[in-house]
Formats: structure tokens, C-alpha cells, sequence
């Protein structure tokens, strides 16, 4: 699979819903330093849980010949996540290898590293990061993220990230009813004139071990409402076909702050997604059960056309959208966890 992509000649690879596959997140690692209680509960992610052992995680070898494989079949964007990504041992070193291929490669943190490594991940070609911050309350933000862990050194990594030149930030701040949604005001003032923004993401059931309940769930709509009254807001076109978070730009200048409705306003209909598990699985939906063990392939001498062709097939037989079919029938279904697929 040298010279022309193969979207290139065959068009884009579509799925059973005329969906392209265009977007590859890639998880790094299944660990983390935080144990966000939506994500990663200490009840279930406590001492006695078993992360993946080392041997099962791909190498960054594996993951940079399945990147340029996707790239092959028409992936634009790589989104390194996890878990948190910045745990994985010499981070900047796959971002480097991931370059070369050429193209985009973004970084979701929860931002706790990034003083340290904001500017050898651009220096190695990081193109853009995204930083979780549900809050500016550091009480709060404590409360979540059970780790005890202060607002302080994550509002130092966004402007780490900056200076490294890789500016604007995305905040991403997933909100809840009853815990943070009294502060979506202070996110929106704090960032707004900044050129950063702040991405309000409605609380997803996600996973089975963070106890979901659509009365937890602030919809996007409201969350507008409560900004607006403040700093009116006037709505912004999408930047791309496709874009799930929908824009808004203060009609008195000072930026734009968007909302991620995945719960009252579901995308699936444009949703072109991959995603790669730490282990080496690839999954068509976040929600999804199973995944297609490619690990296995790359260990046992399979070729890039193989493999290519697997994920192919994977990708044509798809027909996932979970989101639209959100029901109470669907709430008792087994679910992989985000902090494992990736989010
Ligand atoms: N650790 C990194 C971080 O927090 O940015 C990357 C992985 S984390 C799973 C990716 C994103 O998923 C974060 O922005 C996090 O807030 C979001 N997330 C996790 N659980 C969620 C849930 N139940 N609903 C909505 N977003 C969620
Ligand atoms: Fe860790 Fe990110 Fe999940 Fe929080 S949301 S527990 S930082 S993986
Ligand atoms: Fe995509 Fe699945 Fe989310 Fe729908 S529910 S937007 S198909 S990841």
C-alpha cells in the first residue's frame, strides 16, 4: 500500500449508513491519574483492578503501521486519548513517528502533565490538544476528579500548551446536574477573550459503572440559556459537515463557546469515528460491546492489505447509532468503559 491512498481511488470507505470513516482515536493507555467519578469510579477502578498488563498494550510501532493503515482508507484526523494518554511512557517519541505519515494528530488530557510535556509533544508535531476542565471551582474540580488534584496546575498545562504554540485550547467540560452546572457561567467568562474554548459536553451514559441517570444530564440548550443571559450568544456555522459540537460566538466579540449534545441532539447520522483500544481492538461506536481484535493480526505476520481489509470489511458492516436509539431498553446493555476504548 505505497503511492495513492486508497480513498483516493476508490472513494471514501463507507459504512452501511453512507457514513465515511474520516476520524481514528487512538487510546494509549487504559490508566489514569484521575478517577473522575463519571469515568473511572474508585469503587470499580480501585487497587484491586487489573489494568492491562504491558505485554497486551500495542508498542508504538504497532500503533504508527495502524495509523498509516487507517490513513490509507481515508483517515484525516488522529486523536490520542486513553485513559490519559501523558502516563504512557515517551508519549512525544509516537507523536514523532505518528508525523511522519503526514497528518492531523490531536491530544485529549486531562492536562495534569502538560506543564512538562506541552512543547516536546508540539516540538515532535502535535498539531492540536484538547484539555478536560468540568470546573473552575477547585473544590469542586476536586470532588471530581477524586484525585484531589487542583484546577490551579491544569489552568498552568492550557497555558503551557499555548506557549508551545498550540493554541487555542479546546476545553472540554463535561457538566452535571447538582454538581458543576452552577459554575458553567465562570468556565464561559474565565475563557471567553482568551482564544481558547470551552466545549460544554452533556453528561453521556457511558460505560455501566458510573451510575447514569438522565435527570444527571444538563442539556445543551440550557447550558446556552444560562451563558446567554449573561454574554448574549448568537449561533455559529459548523467549520466542516460533520462537526458535533455546535458553535456559538458572543455577539459582543470575545470568542466562541460551543455544546456537545450527544444526549438531547444525538449525531450519529454524521458520526465518522474509529476507535483503537490500548490493547488493539477496533471499536465502531463508543457504546459498542464488541470490538475486531487487530493485535492479533499485527502479531501474527498478517500484511497492511490484510489488514486493511479487515478493517474494511469492519467499517462497510457498520451500522452503529447507539445514540439515536438511546432508550430505556438500551440502558441495561453491557457497555465497554470509556477510560478503556478511548474517549
Ligand atoms: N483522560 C483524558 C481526559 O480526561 O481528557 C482522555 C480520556 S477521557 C475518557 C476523554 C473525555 O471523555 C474527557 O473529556 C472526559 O470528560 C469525557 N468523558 C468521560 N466520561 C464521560 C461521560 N460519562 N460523559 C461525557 N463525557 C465523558
Ligand atoms: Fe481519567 Fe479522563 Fe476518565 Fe477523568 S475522564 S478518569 S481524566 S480518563
Ligand atoms: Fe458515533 Fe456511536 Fe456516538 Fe452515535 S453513539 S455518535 S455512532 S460513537
Amino acid at each position: 500500500m505505497r503511492g495513492a491512498q486508497a480513498s483516493d481511488v476508490l472513494g471514501p470507505l463507507l459504512d452501511s449508513r453512507a457514513r465515511a470513516l474520516r476520524d481514528l482515536r487512538i487510546s494509549v493507555t487504559d490508566r489514569c491519574n484521575f478517577r473522575c467519578r463519571y469515568c473511572m469510579p474508585r469503587e470499580v477502578f480501585g487497587r484491586d483492578f487489573e489494568f492491562l498488563p504491558r505485554s497486551e498494550i500495542l508498542t508504538f510501532e504497532e500503533i504508527a503501521r495502524v495509523a498509516r493503515i487507517f490513513a490509507h482508507l481515508g483517515v484525516q484526523k488522529l486523536r490520542l486519548t486513553g485513559g490519559e494518554p501523558t502516563l504512557r511512557a515517551g508519549l512525544p517519541t509516537l507523536v514523532r513517528m505518528l508525523s511522519e505519515i503526514p497528518i492531523d494528530i490531536a491530544l485529549t488530557t486531562n492536562g495534569s502533565r502538560l506543564t512538562e510535556l506541552a512543547r516536546p509533544l508540539a516540538d515532535a508535531g502535535l498539531t492540536r490538544v484538547t484539555v478536560s476542565l468540568d470546573t473552575l471551582d477547585d473544590e469542586v474540580f476536586r470532588w471530581m476528579n477524586d484525585a484531589d488534584f487542583p484546577v490551579g496546575a491544569v489552568l498552568d498545562g492550557i497555558d503551557a500548551a499555548a506557549r508551545a504554540g498550540l493554541g487555542p485550547v479546546k476545553i472540554n467540560a463535561v457538566i452535571r446536574r447538582g454538581i458543576n452546572d452552577h459554575t458553567v457561567l465562570d468556565l464561559a467568562r474565565y475563557f471567553r477573550g482568551t482564544g481558547h474554548i470551552v466545549r460544554f459536553i452533556e453528561y453521556m451514559d457511558v460505560g455501566a459503572t458510573n451510575g447514569w441517570r438522565l435527570d444527571d444530564v444538563v442539556p445543551g440548550a440550557e447550558i446556552i440559556r444560562t451563558i446567554d443571559a449573561t454574554f448574549p450568544l448568537e449561533p455559529a456555522p459548523s467549520n466542516y459537515p460533520g462537526e458535533v459540537v455546535r458553535r456559538w460566538r458572543y455577539a459582543n466579540g470575545g470568542g466562541e463557546v460551543g455544546v456537545i449534545t450527544s444526549v438531547t441532539e444525538p449525531f450519529c447520522g454524521s458520526c465518522t469515528r474509529a476507535r483503537l483500544s490500548a490493547d488493539g481492538s477496533l471499536y465502531t461506536c463508543l457504546f459498542a460491546t464488541n470490538g475486531t481484535d487487530l493485535r492479533h493480526l499485527l502479531r501474527s505476520g498478517a500484511s497492511d492489505d490484510e489488514i486493511a481489509a479487515t478493517v474494511g470489511a469492519r467499517w462497510n458492516a457498520r451500522d452503529d447509532r447507539y445514540s439515536e436509539l438511546r432508550a430505556a431498553s438500551t440502558a441495561e446493555l453491557p457497555r465497554i468503559e470509556m477510560s478503556y476504548i478511548g474517549g
